[in-house]
């Protein structure tokens, strides 16, 4: 099984697949070769792609995961391999959002600040994930 991650900066092909685990909407799910013909959203999260030899880590977006002919292709606003992601820009991008969100100012677009906050805590879990893999 063959799968195929694309988002706007970047595409990751990633062949000889055991199993893929998403985080869809209703909770995460397992696709193994053979999988009948799916399609799913994703939320945000851990997307974890078992091969023979190793198992690779993403933090992804929210988006949408599609399977079809022994292929899964993920449409995702942002992916990021675990090794590959910056913990310093994610640390720092967690601090940002969590002092804007104790301010707490008329001006503070608290949705925008708390979705920050998830996209940077899930970036911080997944790059942990990345010495265990
Ligand atoms: P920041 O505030 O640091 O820009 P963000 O959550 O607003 O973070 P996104 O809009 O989700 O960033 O992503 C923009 C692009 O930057 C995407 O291509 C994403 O993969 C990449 N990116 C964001 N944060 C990181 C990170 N910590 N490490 C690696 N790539 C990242």
């Amino acid at each position: 099984m063959n799968v195929e991650i694309a988002t706007p900066a970047r595409k990751y092909s990633i062949e000889d697949v055991i199993s893929c685990t998403a985080p869809g909407v209703m909770g995460n799910f397992q696709v193994l070769a053979g999988h009948t013909a799916l399609i799913s959203e994703l939320s945000a999260g851990e997307v974890k792609i078992q091969m023979q030899d190793k198992t690779q880590y993403y933090a992804v977006s929210g988006g949408f995961l599609e399977v079809l002919d022994n292929r899964v292709l993920l449409l995702l606003e942002a992916a990021e391999p675990a090794e590959e992601i910056n913990t310093d820009r994610a640390t720092e991008a967690q601090e940002r959002a969590k002092k804007r969100l104790e301010t707490r100012s008329p001006d503070t677009d608290m949705i925008r600040a708390e979705a920050a906050l998830s996209r940077a805590a899930n970036r911080l879990k997944v790059a942990g994930r990345a010495s265990s893999s």
